[in-house]
């Protein structure tokens, strides 16, 4: 018990104290000894700084980014602040109503990004000089995001596309098509994968052609895993 205390710096004496007694990094960081205790192959962390003080979130960052290294664990992080993901991923799968939409190296993705959704992501996230994507992209559709209970007809994306047929009806695919989804560690599930807002007016690619997949899969093979919530 003091060994996990001490890996999340937390004093021993700390074994003692009741939740209410704790702050919120604080018993984040006993949520995170916990899961340690197993000694998993895999941690998932859902979410594990969003209900943090933006003080404390850093810490907790920080400590997490040291146990990962220390222990040589996998993580599956699953975060809707950009900043977080970038800060401590390798590797980003994005979703879009329930599916994995765009997979790629973190540092790829975030500056080469493939599916309209993530350009429309990166592009929404501010930071402190501006966007996470420095290009435009074309208008997202002014529409709401679809029900997840009734997702729209193939590409669950295509009412709020910016390239899909909203913005040019000659692309029915993705209508009635749903688009392959990323087999390998590199792709995005888009017809038109990497028509950015100059591509996207030009000649209309083959939909054979535009699923990415390549680079050798990189990740272990779960054989537990640990939720931190
Ligand atoms: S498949 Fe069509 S609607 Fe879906 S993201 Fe690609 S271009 Fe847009």
């Amino acid at each position: 018990m003091a060994r996990l205390l001490n890996l999340v710096s937390l004093d021993a004496d700390r074994a003692q104290s009741l939740p209410a007694a704790l702050s919120g990094g604080q018993r984040q960081r006993i949520a995170l000894a916990r899961a340690l205790a197993a000694r998993p192959d895999v941690v998932i962390a859902d979410e594990i700084t969003s209900a943090l003080d933006v003080s404390v979130q850093g810490s907790v960052l920080n400590l997490v980014r040291d146990l990962r290294g220390e222990l040589d664990l996998t993580m599956l992080f699953i975060s809707h602040n950009l900043s977080v993901v970038r800060y401590l991923s390798d590797h980003i799968a994005v979703m879009y109503l329930g599916r994995i939409v765009e997979v790629g190296p973190t540092e790829q993705v975030l500056a080469d990004p493939q599916h309209p959704y993530t350009r429309d992501l990166l592009q929404a996230a501010p930071t402190r000089h501006g966007n996470l994507l420095a290009v435009d992209p074309l208008a997202p559709v002014d529409v709401e995001p679809a029900d997840p209970h009734a997702p729209p007809s193939g590409c669950r994306f295509h009412p709020r596309c910016p390239i899909g047929p909203a913005a040019r009806p000659d692309r029915q695919i993705c209508v009635l098509t749903e688009p392959p989804r990323p087999t390998g560690t590199v792709g995005a599930a888009c017809h038109f994968a990497g028509s950015g807002p100059h591509a996207a007016l030009g000649t209309v690619p083959s939909p054979q052609s535009t699923l990415l997949v390549s680079a050798a899969d990189t990740t272990r093979s779960p054989h537990s895993a640990d939720t931190v919530n």
